[in-house]
């Protein structure tokens, strides 16, 4: 019998990672927008990868024969002044992500939920990947944003990103 307060929080990340999705198609549209397509394909692999996450806390609560509920996903109302905007939003939302996902860790350490510790730990390393790429696109923009040349560089840099599936399976 998993606990109330941990199966709330575990229902409810379906809805932050779907969200998450959301608000980077929403980077991805801007992005296309202005051009920079390397960009826009970036931010469409990241709304994937965050679809898969979705779909794992999905996926556990049903094998752990937990009821899902899901709600409506929240509009994306962030608006950017530039392209640096759009990066350093992106770093906040995954650390607050991380808040996320450590709470949740909290909660399950609190009731001895040790499976849904195990559960959690890829998100858990998950997430300091995350952190570390939004660094790494605040620091490349920082160096080369602002330079035409050097973006057009970055933008073919970004274009290479491809999909690959979660290495989490359940
Ligand atoms: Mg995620």
């Amino acid at each position: 019998m998993m606990n109330a307060k941990v199966h709330e929080l575990l229902n409810q990340q379906i809805n932050k990672e779907f969200y998450s999705a959301y608000l980077y198609l929403d980077f991805s549209n801007y992005f296309k927008a202005k051009g920079l397509d390397g960009f826009a394909n970036w931010y469409m692999i990241q709304a994937q990868e965050e679809r898969d996450h979705a779909m794992l806390f999905y996926q556990y609560l049903q094998n752990e024969s937990q009821p899902v509920t899901l709600e409506a996903i929240a509009k994306p109302d962030k608006t950017f002044e530039c392209h640096m905007d759009v990066l350093k939003a992106g770093l906040e939302h995954e650390e607050y992500v991380t808040s996320l996902i450590n709470d949740i860790y909290a909660a399950a350490y609190d009731v001895k939920d040790f499976r849904t510790m195990q559960f959690l730990d890829w998100f858990v390393k998950e997430q300091g990947e995350e952190e570390t790429n939004a660094n790494d696109m605040i620091t490349k923009m920082e160096l080369f944003g602002s330079d035409p040349r050097s973006l057009y560089m970055l933008n073919q840099e970004l274009a290479a990103r491809v999909y690959t599936a979660p290495s989490l399976v359940l």
